[in-house]
């Protein structure tokens, strides 16, 4: 099989969908690599580096996707990347189908096989590729609450720590599965005050065992959510419900009742995001404010950290990779529940009952 791999082109992304030794893996099972020049400079991997894994190098994505029996990418294919994708070439990256009906009618248009990341499934029931990114994007939201919390930032000037004789902050954490625990855990290290909400009651007493004596767990429901709201400095939205829109969990009249330089990080953004008042920003413009609350929104935060978030993904995606690689769209779906999950849209129909109910599609 030829593997096409082209430079992400969303704004601020550095991420690259293979690392070199993904490459010489495939190489080394018969198929060809063609990588487009430079896409893996953002994460400090260079051509020569790909060059010597045995992959080629070609000057343009429309080279890579003319030639490419399956494409491997990051984030979502961008409008212009569109009419390159041909009928019955198989995609295989993040999609989030769910927040873009242009994206779904486009690849629905294109003909092509779309397996989604985000929702591939693997036999214990957890999404283990959209795992590392979650791991990434919830460490990473307390680093940039701490930040936005800065006065110069425009946050309320507070310390997430605080000091002897001083409360830290109030951190409330809306969803508890990887996004939430992976914040906690960073913001449980700063010495914070930390609540994470979730409507499962098996996941909130697995994080009450685990978690540090300053996180409590609290159990999800509209009171609890507004009074948390009014106590919070930083909130981070972390709800997903796989494949779906997130439900909205904060309305703008909610915006009233938080501090004025409080922080929203909403996470979930990818998918329509859990805050009323939401809407997708990128790294070179992230926050807004609404009501005198910092709305960061970035809808790629692993993108920032392009080095550790190449290596983290391309570990877990490599392998399906190569078996689709090795047997062929049909063949690995039919032998593979797990990858049956990922299939979103097959040849111009939707696959996925998440993705098809959001927008009214046939399924
Ligand atoms: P997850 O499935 O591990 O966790 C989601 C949690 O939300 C679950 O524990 C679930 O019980 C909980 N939940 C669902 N409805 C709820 C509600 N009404 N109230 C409280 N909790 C509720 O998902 P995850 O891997 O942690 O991902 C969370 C979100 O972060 C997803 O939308 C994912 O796509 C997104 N994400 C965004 C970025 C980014 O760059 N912005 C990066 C990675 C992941």
């Amino acid at each position: 099989m030829i593997v096409g791999i082209p430079k992400e082109i969303k704004k601020d992304e550095y991420r690259i969908a293979i690392l070199p030794v993904g490459a010489e893996e495939l190489v080394r099972a018969g198929h060809t690599v063609i990588i487009e020049k430079d896409a893996g400079i953002g994460s400090g991997l260079t051509n020569e580096q790909y060059l010597e894994a045995g992959a080629q190098l070609v000057d343009s994505p429309a080279a890579v996707f003319a030639q490419a029996d399956m494409i491997l990418k990051v984030k979502e294919p961008q409008p212009e990347e569109f009419p390159l994708i041909r009928p019955g070439q198989i995609v295989f990256t993040y999609f989030h189908f769910a927040a873009s009906r242009e994206l779904t009618q486009g690849m629905i248009d294109s003909g092509s096989i779309c397996l989604a990341y985000e929702t591939l499934r693997d036999r214990r029931g957890t999404l283990p590729l959209l795992t590392p990114m979650s791991e990434v994007a919830g460490r990473m939201s307390i680093q940039e609450g701490a930040k936005y919390l800065e006065k110069p930032q425009m946050g309320q000037g507070i310390l997430l720590g605080g000091v002897p004789g001083v409360a830290p902050a109030h951190i409330t954490i809306l969803g508890g599965g990887i996004v939430g625990a992976n914040a906690a855990k960073i913001a449980a290290g700063f010495n914070a005050d930390v609540n994470i909400l979730d409507i499962n009651m098996d996941r909130l007493r697995y994080l009450d065992d685990v978690m540090p004596p300053n996180v409590n767990v609290l159990f999800s429901d509209r009171h609890v959510i507004r009074h948390q709201l009014q106590l919070a400095d930083l909130v981070i939205g972390a709800v997903l419900i796989p494949g779906a829109k997130a439900p909205m969990l904060v309305s703008r009249e909610d915006l009233k009742h938080m501090k004025p330089g409080s922080v929203i990080i909403d996470v979930a953004v990818d998918q329509g995001g859990c805050i009323e008042t939401s809407k997708p920003t990128s790294h070179s413009d992230p926050t807004y404010l609404v009501d005198d609350v910092l709305h960061y929104c970035v809808a790629n935060m692993p993108g920032a950290v392009g080095r550790t978030s190449t290596f983290a993904l391309c570990n877990v995606t490599l392998p399906w990779a190569l078996r689709l690689a090795n047997e062929g769209i049909e063949k690995s779906l039919a032998a593979s529940p797990e990858l049956l999950t990922a299939l979103n849209i097959h040849s111009g129909k939707v696959t996925n009952q998440a993705v098809a109910g959001t927008f009214d599609l046939p399924y």
